[in-house]
């Protein structure tokens, strides 16, 4: 194995060169105008490698890259820059496409858009990270050329921010962690029935009666949570910004919706028509059958308002609304709902009614909020079942089969099934002693999981937009436990969603996940140590 194809996930190409290319005290980053970011969080990334030491950064045209005087020090090259530019013609269909290129006096990194020049920049960071460095030496990395480009356009991580709270400063660790995995979604899950996260300028009491809930098992007052603040989520936002990856807010509904209730029993069935009913953020896991009004009309005015600081704050083009696991039997006992299916055809003339169908209207009218302020819906595969328009992007989780039929159908699609593949919060293996619950994945279920099913008619597949790893957090209380579930599986995922199909290869992979295990100890990541199958 050549040091340069020690990469995780695996690149599309690489050649070893002559030579090697050694850091010194005096190796700078020059970037052309328009990349200074990027340049940045280069420079942040190699900070952190031992044996490396501040990396400058020299902005200018890139005419003037060169001519830098640089002293050079005994034994090694004089100048040692990494030259970060772009080149429009260096398409190779997608933004993210790179061509990293090691000589023993430079490094260039090359892309059409400062996407490409991240994901170049995440190999790089690879390939110091990978090197044991003794005291006092300076890191050098073979020299060679990489021409690499994804799969797949949606390489998604997802964090449950809702059953557990995580502080910023582990959202952005995690950042960097899916950045290196050269991941380019952060789908972040901020409501539930455990607490609703998001602050809503105009809705203070959201947060305050929805972000802390009684823990249960605490004899005494002990209410535990959290929420993010205006200027938390866009710090979260430029983080993800600079290392080019897309933020994805979740807000659930009509099911998962029991924090909101906490603020608002009104936009529940049961609280709608009894003032008395009382809602507490849940401190218990599973589906509640308390679920959104679909009779109520106020409850779509609440969320084409709240949804309009939504769109204020997340300046990207997809809102995910949720969708699942909404039990239909407070819509059948509500008279409101049970008007509204009558109203839209959705009931026989012999007292049956069709909730599904109810869903599905419900759903079609947020998907409509969005469509009005240019937003693109995206919601949980439930959302296909009644029926919606097909620019809803689908969430295939309960399987495979769910993505496959709405890919048919038409719908764009993500899949992270929870059957051996994309569900993070399973067992890494079925050792009663390892934490995880609902179910097996081990590592090679995750690295052998395939998101384009042969099933798929051909003119079908390019339906699959990519696939995400989905971290639940109901028995997740600590960032170092999340890690731990995610790790080595999401490194598994991310070359299913990046690396050529033909190209993987399990055995070959745990090969190098042994030297990558090097580099997440480095990031001080606490990842899972046992058996892989
Ligand atoms: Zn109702």
């Amino acid at each position: 194995m050549s040091e340069l194809s020690s990469i995780i996930p695996a690149p599309v190409a690489c050649e070893p060169g002559e030579g090697s290319f050694r850091f010194n005290q005096e190796t700078c980053i020059a970037t052309e105008p328009g990349l200074e970011k990027e340049a940045g969080v280069l420079a942040a990334w190699l900070s952190r490698v031992p044996g490396i030491e501040r990396v400058k950064i020299v902005s200018g045209n890139s005419d003037n890259h060169k001519p830098l005087a640089i002293p050079s020090e005994p034994g090694s090259n004089k100048t040692a820059t990494i030259r970060l530019s772009l080149e429009s013609a260096l398409c190779l269909k997608t933004t993210e496409a790179y061509v990293l290129e090691i000589t023993p006096s430079s490094i260039q990194i090359t892309a059409a858009e400062g996407a490409g020049i991240i994901r170049g920049a995440a190999s790089l960071w690879q390939l110091v990270l990978g090197k044991s460095c003794e005291e006092g030496q300076r890191v050098s990395i073979q020299a060679g050329r990489i021409v690499d480009k994804p799969r797949f356009g949606w390489r998604g991580l997802m964090l449950d921010c809702a059953r557990n709270f995580f502080r910023v400063e582990f959202i952005e660790k995690l950042l960097d962690l899916a950045a290196f995995h050269k991941l380019n979604v952060f789908h972040w899950h901020l409501t539930d029935d455990q607490a609703w996260r998001l602050d809503i300028p105009s809705r203070p009491e959201l947060v305050e009666y929805g972000a802390f809930r009684k823990d249960q098992r605490y004899q005494g007052e002990c209410k535990k949570g959290g929420y993010y603040s205006q200027s938390d989520v866009k710090r979260v936002i430029d983080y993800a910004q600079a290392r080019h990856i897309l933020v994805v807010p979740e807000i659930e509904l009509p099911g998962h919706s029991i924090a909101l209730f906490s603020s608002h029993p009104e936009f529940s069935c049961r609280g709608r028509a009894d003032s008395s009913v009382h809602f507490e953020p849940e401190d218990r896991y599973g589906i509640f059958e308390d679920i959104l009004c679909a009779g109520n009309d106020d409850v779509f005015t609440f969320f084409d308002n709240m949804l309009q600081e939504v769109y204020k704050m997340f300046p990207g083009p997809y809102i995910h609304m949720g969708g699942d696991e909404a039990p239909k039997d407070r819509w059948l006992e509500c008279p409101a709902c049970r008007e509204r299916m009558q109203a839209l055809g959705f009931a026989s003339g012999d007292g049956r009614y069709f909730p599904e169908k109810l869903q599905a209207w419900f759903m079609g009218r947020i998907s409509n909020l969005l469509v009005n302020h240019g937003k693109r819906m995206i919601g949980w595969d439930e959302v296909v079942d009644g029926g919606i328009g097909k620019d809803t992007i689908v969430m295939s989780w309960r399987g495979i089969e769910p993505g496959i039929h709405a890919a048919q159908c038409g719908y764009d699609v993500v899949m992270c099934p929870q059957t051996r593949a994309c569900y993070l919060d399973h067992k890494h293996n079925d050792d009663p002693e390892e934490p995880g619950h609902l179910g097996v994945c081990t590592l090679k279920d995750s690295y052998l999981f395939e998101p384009v099913s042969e099933k798929l008619s051909d003119e079908k597949k390019h339906h699959i937009l990519g696939g995400q790893a989905n971290l639940w957090t109901e028995l997740i209380y600590f960032g170092r436990q999340a890690e731990y579930m995610l790790f080595p599986r999401l490194c598994a995922l991310s070359e299913v969603f990046w690396s050529p199909q033909e190209m993987r290869n399990f055995e070959d992979f745990s090969q190098r996940l042994r030297l990558h295990e090097h580099r997440l100890d480095t990031l001080d990541v606490s990842y899972y140590k046992g058996r892989f199958f």
